[in-house]
């Protein structure tokens, strides 16, 4: 009777399931590996105020699978969450980013760029995290002024206290804080409130709709209200359209990022595009 249950046990696994197991172990073993050996890249993204000046980039990071050719973070950045994985990855993407606004610094037509990092719940949670930030920092000679960090909502879900000590920590050296995908996660006012944040980032999924769904529109005109009450500044992401822009453009919101402007390119066509804007 039991080997019965055991086969309709076995029966569970229909074949649609052991693949999506067989392509996750492999994935986290080629992650493993691709960490090991440094298979990432960073692109940027222009962040952009006015008429198109460009003021930073987001850097957005890729993998250059050996077999599988550019994979996107969406599909890997979860898993590598999960298995610890990002702790690693982050390191490198925060020395990479690091890296790359001391180079700047030595150009003077780039050397206002600030880059915006993505700092995921886990990383952000490491206990030596602020001092981490810091060494890298220094040990780049990058300035911390011009070093943004993007954290998201799910940091609601820590200890409150530890997450403003750390902010605190970092904001006393000039690294800033934007709040990504704001509205789509664990939003609480009284936290956000409490909270040292310098920027509220619109979510794209509010800007897609924009100018169809008057709930949309009424989220931007609400976060843009917010933000200003509160001191921060706002910037509007996934910005696609002329249409889109100035909408935004229209209810108070100074700073975009978004293919109307540009894509997220690899370093030298970042350098390029800034060049000709
Ligand atoms: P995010 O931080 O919210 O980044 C914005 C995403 O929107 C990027 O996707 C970007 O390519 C995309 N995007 C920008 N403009 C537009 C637009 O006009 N329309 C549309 N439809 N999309 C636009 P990407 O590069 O695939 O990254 C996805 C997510 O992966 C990021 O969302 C972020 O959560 C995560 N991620 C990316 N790089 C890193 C990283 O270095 N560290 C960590 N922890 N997470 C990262
Ligand atoms: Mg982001
Ligand atoms: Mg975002
Ligand atoms: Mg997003």
């Amino acid at each position: 009777k039991s080997k019965d249950a055991g086969r309709n046990g076995l029966s569970f696994f229909d074949p649609n399931m052991e693949h999506t197991l067989k392509e996750r172990a492999l994935l986290e073993h080629d992650l493993r590996i691709g960490i090991e050996e440094k298979q990432f890249i960073l692109y940027y993204q222009a962040q952009v105020v006015n008429h198109g000046h460009i003021a930073g980039a987001e850097a957005l990071v890729r993998w250059e699978h050996p077999k599988r050719g550019i994979i996107s973070p969406m599909e890997f950045i979860p898993v590598a969450e999960e298995i610890g994985l990002i702790i690693p990855l982050g390191e490198w993407i925060m020395k990479t980013a690091c890296a790359q606004l001391a180079a700047w610094s030595h150009i003077p037509e780039m050397a206002d760029i600030t880059i915006a990092v993505n700092v995921s719940a886990r990383q952000f949670s490491q206990n030596d995290f602020v001092e981490q930030v810091l060494s890298i920092l220094h040990e780049n000679g990058a300035n911390p002024k011009k070093l943004k960090l993007e954290l998201t909502e799910s940091l609601f879900l820590q200890d409150v206290e530890e997450v403003i000590e750390k902010m605190v920590a970092l904001k006393n050296e000039g690294v800033s804080f934007s709040l990504d995908d704001f509205g789509t996660g664990y939003s609480s006012l009284s936290y956000l409130k409490r909270l040292p944040l310098d920027q509220l980032k619109i979510d794209k999924s509010f800007v897609r709709d924009l100018l169809i769904d008057p709930n949309d529109a009424i989220i931007c005109k609400s976060t843009i209200a917010l933000a200003e009450s509160m001191g921060l500044s706002v910037i509007a992401e996934g910005v696609e359209t002329q249409e889109q822009h100035h909408a935004l453009s229209e209810i108070g919101c100074f700073s975009y990022q978004g293919y109307w402007f540009s894509r997220p390119v690899p370093l030298s066509e970042f350098e390029a595009l800034h060049k000709t804007t």
